[in-house]
């Protein structure tokens, strides 16, 4: 063995392995499967950026204390990388109008059919310059990076044109070559119905089957294919149409569900086998009975919640039915415009009533899983990656305690 293309971080005071949490493929999480190991070492391949070795300090073997490259990190608390599973990053302007309307009691399906909402994002980001986009997306990044995200899935969806979906997707690919975080591509041409659509939506259904997702995916623009099942916006069978096509030219499916109503979208990601399925904060009794036994993972969205003043998603049914549950910001301009990843873990304990074990793996592995990522990401053990967060404070514990204020 080539001691010298190895590290040893020693002496760290808590690592936050999560490998309980990965054993069981993120169900049912118990503080136990944490797998937390005080004073611990890591011996990593610095050739390949994975793990070679992880446990207590004291118990490192013999061949690994003649590594040269030894960093002490005592009191330090590691856990893996924070995954940001689900936003809308790439936008121009901001919805702060949305807002006080809102506040003044309208409804957000209210709001959209007075042409605010997502419409106004739309013909914002259509009308913005490539450059304009990328450094207000940079400036997003930079901040969840610095609250210990390590890998950022981004939809496409304010464009609704091909040539503004696919100047969103090249924004998306571009910001994979300037920044650190690893970037997951979206293609969401069903976010809403674009104006020139208005009434028609199954020719819009139609055209994106027939010209739009064979353009994406020839040029190799995405990996996931998302649609937003709702009133007003697309019905399960449209979505279906949409997932169906998507899938059958590679694209892996993603849908938003039951975030208004509950109209039958979660069970349609459970029939497809979506990746995931987000949002759930209607979900009636009979998805959540289908989730639980899937291996689609639910994404839940606490932050949209307490933005719009809506209700949250039943976290612990969900959760205590054996679904693999993850968290993220869904941060966009209308419905969360929040960077702050561990917050949603705050609100997870104090309005989900999930645990603080419950809510890191939420972050942490399911969020992976919620990717596809979870062989690589979302756990420290051996093999994978060496993609880790530090945080303040004398233990794990302190991620959902210190109320987003992570730095
Ligand atoms: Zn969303």
């Amino acid at each position: 063995m080539n001691l010298e293309s190895l590290v040893l971080y020693d002496k760290i005071h808590q690592c936050v392995t999560l490998s309980g949490v990965a054993a069981k493929k993120g169900r049912h999480t118990t503080i136990k499967d944490l797998g937390v190991i005080e004073n611990a070492a890591v011996v990593v391949d610095s050739d390949t950026a994975r793990i070679l070795w992880i446990g207590k300090s004291l118990e490192l073997p013999q061949q690994f204390k003649e590594i040269v490259n030894q960093y002490s990190c005592e009191g330090e608390v590691w856990l893996p990388e924070l995954v940001e599973c689900h936003t809308h990053l790439v936008f121009a302007g901001d919805r702060s109008h949305d807002f006080a309307m809102r506040s003044s009691g309208k409804t957000y399906t209210q709001i959209a059919a007075e042409g605010g909402g997502i419409l106004t994002t739309l013909s914002q980001t259509r009308q913005a310059s490539v450059q304009e986009l990328l450094e207000r997306a940079q400036i997003d990044i930079d901040r969840f990076q610095k609250l210990g995200v390590g890998t950022i899935e981004i939809k496409s969806g304010y464009g609704l044109s091909l040539e503004s979906e696919i100047k969103i997707l090249k924004c998306i690919q571009t910001l994979q070559q300037i920044v650190s975080v690893q970037l997951v591509p979206t293609f969401m041409p069903a976010h809403a119905i674009p104006p020139e659509f208005k009434e028609r939506s199954d020719d819009y259904v139609k055209l994106i089957c027939e010209e739009w997702i064979p353009e994406i995916t020839k040029l190799q623009l995405a990996s996931y294919f998302d649609v937003f099942i709702e009133d007003g916006y697309f019905s399960v069978p449209q979505a279906e149409k949409l997932c169906l096509t998507a899938k059958d030219k590679g694209l892996s499916i993603k849908i938003h569900a039951d975030q208004f109503k509950s109209l039958g979208g979660t069970s349609l990601a459970v029939k497809l086998e979506a990746q995931s399925v987000d949002h759930l904060d209607h979900i009636n009794r009979e998805d959540i009975k289908a989730l639980s036994n899937s291996p689609t993972v639910a994404v839940l969205c606490p932050g949209a919640s307490l933005f719009t003043g809506t209700p949250y998603a039943p976290a612990r049914e969900l959760i205590d039915g054996g679904a693999r549950v993850a968290l993220t910001t869904d941060f966009n301009p209308g419905t969360c415009p929040s960077r702050n990843l561990p917050l949603m873990t705050t609100l997870a304990c104090t309005q989900m009533k999930m645990t603080v074990a419950e809510s890191i793996a939420g972050i942490t592995y399911n969020a992976a899983a919620a990717l596809g990522m979870e062989n690589e990401i979302g756990s420290l053990e051996i093999g994978k990656l060496f993609r880790v967060c530090q945080i303040k404070g004398s233990s794990y514990e302190s991620l959902p305690y210190m109320f987003g204020e992570l730095e």
